[in-house]
């Protein structure tokens, strides 16, 4: 059966499931009326930034997971955001992704990652306050516990910022 479909859709058919980049972005979700997720900082490897934009207003919010702001999410979407929504686009599907935001983006053809970015952005979105933030974190760490990870024996830098809580079960 199998074969039949590869033949008659080499020209054709995108890879259904790319794989994304979990060092980047080591969680996303559409969950809470919000695209949120947890993005690795570019520079400093012991830091991540949680970020959310919100279905609907496009209100979004970045910060560290020591809940400092992000400097680079004043007035308008910051790299974590952007590779936020691209990441979201690989593990979802743009389509999915525009349609739980909310995002009407140009129609003709389907929307994709920049599509998404640039109709929320057109919209001048405001600046969400970081209350999400805490919840968008502990999302992750159960997130986390889910997770087949490759490289098992590895310490992942993640983990130093579990707070010292007793919840897990
Ligand atoms: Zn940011």
């Amino acid at each position: 059966m199998s074969s039949g479909w590869e033949q008659s859709s080499t020209a054709r058919v995108i890879s259904p499931a790319r794989p994304r980049k979990l060092a980047k972005v080591p969680f996303v979700e559409l969950a809470d009326g919000r695209l949120q997720g947890v993005v690795s900082s570019g520079s400093d490897i012991g830091r991540v930034y949680v970020s959310s934009v919100a279905a609907g207003q496009f209100a979004f919010a970045c910060s560290t997971n020591n809940n400092r702001p992000c400097g680079g999410a004043r007035g308008g979407f910051c790299n974590h955001i952007r590779a936020l929504i691209g990441e979201a686009v690989l593990q979802y599907g743009a389509e999915r992704v525009a349609r739980y935001l909310r995002a009407e983006t140009d129609s003709g053809q389907g929307p994709d990652a920049h599509a998404i970015e640039a109709a929320m952005a057109a919209t001048r979105p405001s600046q969400a306050d970081s209350t999400a933030a805490a919840a968008v974190f502990n999302r992750f760490l159960r997130h986390l516990a889910y997770l087949e990870l490759d490289a098992a024996t590895a310490p992942l830098p993640e983990m130093q910022w579990f707070p010292p809580t007793r919840a897990v079960a």
